[in-house]
This record gives structure tokens, C-alpha cells and sequence, in this order.
């Protein structure tokens, strides 16, 4: 369906769970607080309902993500309910990839056709400190078992942390160049309730290309200016929501895990689709389509939203 400034809206991005098994700290607070209850959260049989009225308004690529989606409970056969819903042509998922490995044969057979994995970083120190976890991942391992399960092209995206992690955009390079992947910088944004330095942190794709004038304007394709390094394989992509927005692109809806359509992400606006029939999700979904705005106003210093990024879906 066609929204007001004549957008295809074919794509809903649902968020499956809030919960994480990271805490990275521009996403999520550190102590997870504010946990919701599992009743307040999206039953499968909720989630599959809410799919079949998008669909029958156009929505037909869906993204599963989180909070941190392969924590959910029964997750695999959610997906598969999902993508086995008449209309649904694409089912894709975003993840930190913790609980990828061993398990990229599982997701292909439920009916995700490719991944999205979130890696800011791949010294193990500072996986540590952006995550504010214990944990270390296995990324090589991770990207030879979906390069084996042909999930290609299998997209890594970093989030840019001046002083964190814009060091190792040569790293990325290579590894983009190793596995012939495609490596997608994305501009830090100020959502929920900012507990560090935004302002210090926010590097912005121009700052980048100013340093790597070596990188080659490839082509933009919907949110993303992909990029290539001479004599490198693989492609390195920029999203740029602040610099440079694409909300004339916008083509989507998120659901959130405990149950409301946002519009548009950098708005507080949502509505609630609990406890309706069929008729009235359809009904809902499309005065959410028609509520979508012609662009976010970040650039204007407003407030940011108060949802943080891991209750709304990213
Ligand atoms: N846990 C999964 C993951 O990390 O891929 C899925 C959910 S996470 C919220 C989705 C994406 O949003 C990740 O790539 C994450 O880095 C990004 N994200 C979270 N907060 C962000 C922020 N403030 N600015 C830019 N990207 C953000
Ligand atoms: Fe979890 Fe993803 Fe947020 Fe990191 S970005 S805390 S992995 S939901």
C-alpha cells in the first residue's frame, strides 16, 4: 500500500523479544531494567495474526529482530509460521550473532533467506566494553557457516563509535575483502535514554570518506550507499539516518515486542494492536501506513524517543 507521500509500504520489521543476551551501551541500558513480563509480550499466535493483515496490505518482506531475536523462546518455529503465511515473500533476520553458530542450517530450513549480523567491533577487548558483556564471538566461524549455507550476501553491520571503533575501518575492509561480504557502517542515533556521550561518539559517513578517499562510489540502493576498495572484493556500505535520511525511501513499518506499530522510528507515536480481530489489525496497520510521516525531524535537536533501540526493533 502506497502512503500519503506515495511510499511502497511492503516491509515490517517485527520485533520479536526485548530481552538480550548483550548490552551494547548505546542500545540498551546496562542492568536491563524495565524487563517486560511474558504476557506483555507477543504471542506467536498474536505475531502470525499481525502478519496476515500486513500482508493483505502489501507488507511482504519481513525482518525478524530484537532485542537479540534467537533468544525468543521457540523461535525457529516462529519463523517457520511466519514464513509459510501466503503473501509473505522474504523473511529475513537480524542478529548479534552470539546464537548463530551451528544453528545457520536450522534458520535456512525455518525460512530465513539471509542475515543481518551486528559487529561494531572485532578486537575482543573492545567487544567486551561496547557490549558490556563477557562474552566472545567467533565471527570467522560464524561468516564460513553461512558462506556454506549460501545465505549470501551476507550483510555485517557496525555501528560508527568515534574513538571507539573508526580505527578499524581498514579491518573491516579486509575482512569485507576475505569473505567477500558486505561490511555496512551505520551512523550512531540518539534514541532512549542516552547514558554516554552522543555527541563525542557520532562519526558521520562523510568524516569517513574523508579519511578512506580511496573507497569508490558504487551505487545506492534504498537506505544504503554501497562503496568498493580497489583490488578488494566484497562492498562497503554506509547508512547514514542523520546525515544524509532517506525517509523518502522509508518502505516500512516496525512492530514492537510487546505489541505496537510505530509508524516511524524516531517518533514517540504508536499504536496498540492487542486484542483485535482481524479486521481490526488490517484496519490498524493501515492507519499506520497512512500516519507515517515524510520525515524524522533528528536533525532539529529534538528530544530523542524514549523507547530505547532494543524495546522498538532496530
Ligand atoms: N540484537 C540484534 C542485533 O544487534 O543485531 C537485533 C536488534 S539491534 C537493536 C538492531 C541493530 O540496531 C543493531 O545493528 C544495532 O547496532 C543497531 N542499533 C541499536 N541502537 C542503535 C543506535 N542508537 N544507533 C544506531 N544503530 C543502533
Ligand atoms: Fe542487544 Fe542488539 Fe541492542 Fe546490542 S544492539 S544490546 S545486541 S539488541
Amino acid at each position: 500500500m502506497k502512503d500519503r507521500f506515495q511510499r511502497d509500504i511492503d516491509y515490517l520489521r517485527i520485533s520479536v523479544t526485548d530481552r538480550c543476551n548483550l548490552r551494547c551501551f548505546y542500545c540498551m541500558p546496562e542492568d536491563g531494567i524495565d524487563k517486560k513480563e511474558h504476557d506483555d509480550i507477543l504471542r506467536d499466535e498474536e505475531i502470525i495474526s499481525a502478519v496476515k493483515a500486513a500482508v493483505k496490505l502489501g507488507l511482504k518482506k519481513i525482518r525478524i529482530t530484537g532485542g537479540e531475536p534467537l533468544v525468543r523462546k521457540g523461535i525457529y518455529t516462529l519463523i517457520k509460521n511466519i514464513s509459510t503465511i501466503d503473501g509473505v515473500e522474504e523473511v529475513v533476520l537480524t542478529t548479534n550473532g552470539l546464537l548463530l553458530k551451528g544453528n545457520v542450517k536450522r534458520l535456512k530450513d525455518a525460512g530465513v533467506k539471509r542475515v543481518n549480523m551486528s559487529l561494531d567491533t572485532l578486537n575482543e577487548t573492545t567487544y567486551k566494553n561496547i557490549t558490556r558483556s563477557t562474552h566472545a564471538i567467533d565471527y570467522h566461524a560464524i561468516i564460513t557457516e553461512l558462506i556454506e549455507e549460501n545465505m549470501q550476501p551476507i550483510k555485517l553491520n557496525a555501528v560508527l563509535l568515534k574513538g571507539i571503533n573508526d580505527h578499524e575501518i581498514p579491518d573491516f575492509i579486509k575482512l569485507a575483502d576475505r569473505y567477500n561480504l558486505h561490511v555496512r557502517f551505520i551512523e550512531l542515533m540518539p534514541i532512549g535514554q542516552l547514558d554516554y556521550n552522543y555527541k563525542q561518539h557520532f562519526i558521520s559517513k562523510d568524516d569517513v570518506l574523508l579519511k578512506y578517499p580511496e573507497l569508490q562510489f558504487e551505487k545506492k540502493y534504498r537506505i544504503a550507499e554501497y562503496y568498493t576498495m580497489p583490488s578488494h572484493k566484497g562492498k562497503i556500505g554506509f547508512i547514514n539516518p542523520i546525515s544524509h535520511h532517506f525517509c523518502d525511501q522509508c518502505n516500512r513499518l516496525r512492530l514492537t515486542a510487546d505489541g505496537n506499530l510505530k509508524p516511524c522510528l524516531h517518533t514517540n507515536e504508536e499504536i496498540n494492536i492487542r486484542q483485535l480481530d482481524s479486521i481490526e489489525l488490517y484496519n490498524t496497520f493501515k492507519q499506520a501506513i497512512h500516519q507515517k510521516s515524510s520525515r524524522h525531524s533528528l536533525h532539529k535537536n529534538t528530544k530523542p524517543i524514549d523507547r530505547s533501540m532494543n524495546k522498538i526493533g532496530g
